[in-house]
């Protein structure tokens, strides 16, 4: 019932939210934004490539965090034959910090996907939803919001703030994710047809700067009259949350190996999964029963076919992903016997401590990089023997 007041009500939450939004805005973002810095009009295309960049790394990243890497990979990428051409070691080490480091892979995978489908010469760009979900990584919401900002296209999007707002501008009584249906439907029905790319803007933009998830300003918000939340009298119980779940933890042993030049080990992992094709330090997860020290020097015999001593704990790190939280116990180990060989990974290498600099690591190992270069600085026999 309040779904279908609030559509009724449409072309008046249209005109207050695009009012509120040409002096609330957030209209600084570099690729919302022509070359010259000014806002395009109506139906104008804006570079679809730094649209489509933008809007990936937005997909996990908040967006402060997400401009510096976005400028430094249009300066480094700024064409689709740059990006397709490029080695992946570089776009991996390009969106390091980022996580989700499937991302970039998809990028690159998407850039060729999209040149090998156009003719020469011709616009590589599509216009259609199909287009666009036909490439890899790319979901209906980060479809419609490339083609609405670099197109001006008429569809929906349906991020987490756009979730957010409209599941309180109707009191929805479920959790998100069990009413995706009707919020797209209702996302559609919003939209306004005339002026896709500033509504869906302005609808973010609510959602980032007004409808946030905590402390809602509600006093300066032009859907307030219309808002069932608000009038409710409780906005932050929107959305209904999902009951809370407890992750699954691991603890995994983690070997930094170094060899009598000083140098450690590294490897990179298989291209599959969230942390594909990154480097990292040898280990693997901890079995029942056993303790850390025979996990690693279990998993690096299997997994490395080398045979280390086990030294001195040099770091624990705890680092929660989305799906489970991980607890990584960090040993400095000696390398005893064994040719290093990748059977679990694409490959390994020695490498010198201030090299570890020049290869794309997953978030969690930033931490254990410091720990042992500061270890190494406290040596006597300084950054490189064992
Ligand atoms: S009135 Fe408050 S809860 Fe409702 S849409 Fe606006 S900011 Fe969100």
């Amino acid at each position: 019932m309040a779904r279908l007041v609030v559509v009724e009500n449409a072309p008046a939450l249209r005109d207050a939210l695009l009012i509120w939004w040409r002096g609330n805005g957030r209209h600084a973002i570099p690729w919302k934004l022509r070359p010259d810095g000014e806002r395009p009009a109506d139906g104008e295309p804006l570079c679809a490539l730094s649209t489509w960049i933008a809007e990936v790394m937005l997909q996990q990243t908040q967006l402060q965090v997400a401009l510096p890497y976005w400028r430094r990979w249009m300066e480094r990428f700024p064409s689709l034959e740059a990006l397709a051409a490029a080695e992946e070691h570089d776009v991996l080490l390009l969106w390091q910090g980022l996580g989700y480091y499937v991302r970039a892979r998809r990028l690159q995978r998407g850039a060729r996907q999209l040149l090998a489908a156009a003719a020469p010469g011709a616009d590589p760009w599509p216009r259609t939803l199909e287009g666009w979900l036909a490439l890899p990584g790319i979901g209906r919401s980060t479809a419609g919001s490339i083609l609405s900002s670099a197109f001006d296209l008429p569809f929906a999007i349906l991020d987490g703030n756009v979730k957010r707002v409209l599941a309180r501008l109707t009191a929805s009584p479920r959790p998100p994710a069990r009413e995706l249906p009707g919020l797209w439907r209702l996302s559609e029905q919003l939209l306004d047809p005339q002026r896709p790319r500033a509504f869906n803007q302005a609808l973010m933009d609510l959602g980032a700067t007004v409808c946030t998830p905590r402390n809602s300003s509600c006093g300066v918000c032009p859907w307030q009259g219309h808002c069932v939340a608000y009038a409710a009298g409780d906005p932050a119980a929107y959305p209904v949350k999902e009951a809370p779940r407890e992750l699954p933890f691991q603890a995994i042993g983690v070997g930094v190996v170094r060899n009598a030049a000083g140098e450690v080990l590294i490897d990179q992992r298989l291209n599959e999964g969230l942390l594909g094709g990154l480097w990292e330090f040898p280990g693997g997860k901890q079995e029942p029963g056993e303790e850390i020290p025979a996990t690693i020097a279990r998993e690096l015999r299997e997994e490395l076919a080398i045979a280390v001593e086990v030294g001195e704990e040099l770091i624990t790190v705890d680092h929660a992903y989305s799906h489970k939280k991980l607890r990584f116990v960090v040993h400095l180990c000696t390398w005893r016997s064994g040719e290093p060989q990748p059977l679990a990974s694409q490959q390994v290498r020695w490498v010198r401590p201030e090299q570890l600099g020049d290869f794309p690591f997953p978030a969690a190992n930033a931490r254990i990089i410091a720990a042992l270069l500061a270890h190494l600085q406290t040596e006597p026999q300084g950054l490189t023997r064992v």
